[in-house]
């Protein structure tokens, strides 16, 4: 039995009338650029995610660099970014003029650690870019308090976070303004790039729209020097199709998450992720820790089970980084990325193949230790 990490294909499949409709429909309406499907798609995500506005982009980075645009900031304003995340969360703040502060993560959600989070707050400090990793989201009441007291900005990064909550609200509008990817791995995915900005503050809305589209108010009535960063029609129509079945989605990762965290947690020498009592973690992945990951790993791949790793080097260890000049390797993050797995997780598998990955990784933690690897 093979188990991939991730299958759009089958997906696809369970749903291909509707998306082969959605397509024919935009190439016979020459609907590409902006348009109704564009639209209908924003009013959509919209109301999924509890805000007054959203504004479709061309991806994800594209998203976080204009929405830090939007507000203004001054020109090498500090930005606090967690040290745990993919390169778009810190590329998006350097992008747009200001200066990366890396912080470290939470020893169980892996999200922005508050406490860190104190430590790098300084009077430049502008803004912090809270990313709900792995679907689960941050502590946004600690943050809220946080960005009151210094005056600073909560940009939302819900690239992993689709429909996740905190304490009963979507993420993506809590914080000062929000942004999504829509790249085909994510939790909704489109069929090529996409991204798209969230918030209830219309005037932001209106400017990054604006932003996104060559700084412009009517035809060629441009305001501003923008850029070209606009969601096309054939993916706001995928999502859109992709939209409605996006809760039934979580749904079955919530009960393939469930399924591991019941049955892996006694295992010692696995640490299993944990879900805050405020969240509802939509589990984007499922990402576990142990000193053998690389054995496991292995292991895994030798019974045709795939993992990935998210992610194997920490911000900021990365060469692009270096020119910061500042040493990160008291992180916990830094820590715990050798020893970080994330196992499959997604709508796409079967009972059988989640008994067949819980087999698997509890035979390894039986005989592997002792160097036995019996199929
Ligand atoms: C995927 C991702 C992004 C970037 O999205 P793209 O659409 O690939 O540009 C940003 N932040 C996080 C946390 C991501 O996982």
């Amino acid at each position: 039995m093979t188990v991939k990490f991730l299958d759009l294909y089958s997906q696809y499949l369970s749903i291909k009338s509707e998306i082969d409709n959605a397509i024919d429909e935009v190439i016979r309406q020459s609907a590409f650029i902006g348009g109704r499907f564009v639209s209908d798609f924003e009013a959509a995500f919209a109301e999924y995610q509890q805000v007054t506005d959203c504004v479709g982009v061309a991806n994800g980075t594209d998203a976080l660099e204009i929405a830090i645009e939007s507000l203004e900031l001054p020109l090498g304003s500090e930005i606090i970014v967690p040290a745990n995340s993919f390169i778009a969360s810190s590329e998006a703040v350097t992008r747009a003029g200001h200066r990366v502060v890396f912080c470290d993560c939470d020893h169980e959600t892996y999200t922005i650690c508050v406490k860190d989070v104190l430590n790098k707050i300084t009077p430049a400090t502008k803004a912090i870019v809270a990313v709900h990793l792995y679907g689960h989201p941050c502590n946004m009441d600690r943050l809220l308090e946080l960005s009151r007291q210094h005056n600073f900005a909560i940009v939302e990064d819900c690239a992993q976070a689709h429909g996740a909550e905190y304490n009963g609200r979507k993420v993506g509008g809590i914080g000062t303004i929000g942004t999504f990817s829509f790249y085909p791995g994510k939790n909704l995915g489109a069929y090529g790039d996409g991204g798209a900005i969230v918030t209830n503050d219309a005037g932001l809305a209106k400017k990054c729209r604006m932003i996104a589209n060559h700084g412009r108010i009517g035809k060629y009535d441009h305001r501003f020097e923008g850029r070209n960063s606009r969601l096309d029609g054939l993916q706001a129509a995928v999502l859109k199709v992709k939209l409605k079945h996006l809760d039934h989605w979580i749904a079955a990762r919530k009960g393939v998450a469930a399924s591991y965290r019941d049955r892996l947690a006694a295992i010692p020498g696995l640490a299993i992720p944990g879900e805050a009592e405020w969240a509802s973690h939509v589990w984007h992945l499922f990402v576990v820790r142990t000193e053998q990951r690389d054995p496991l790993r292995d292991f895994l791949t030798e019974s045709k089970i795939e993992t990935g790793i998210h992610y194997p080097i920490s911000l900021p260890s990365l060469e692009a980084y270096r020119y910061l000049a500042r040493d990160c390797s008291a992180f916990f993050s830094h820590w715990a990325a050798p020893r970080i797995l994330s196992l499959p997780i997604g709508e796409h598998l079967s009972t059988d193949q989640v008994e067949r990955v819980i087999e698997v990784v509890v035979r390894f933690f039986k005989d592997g230790q002792r160097g036995r690897f019996v199929q």
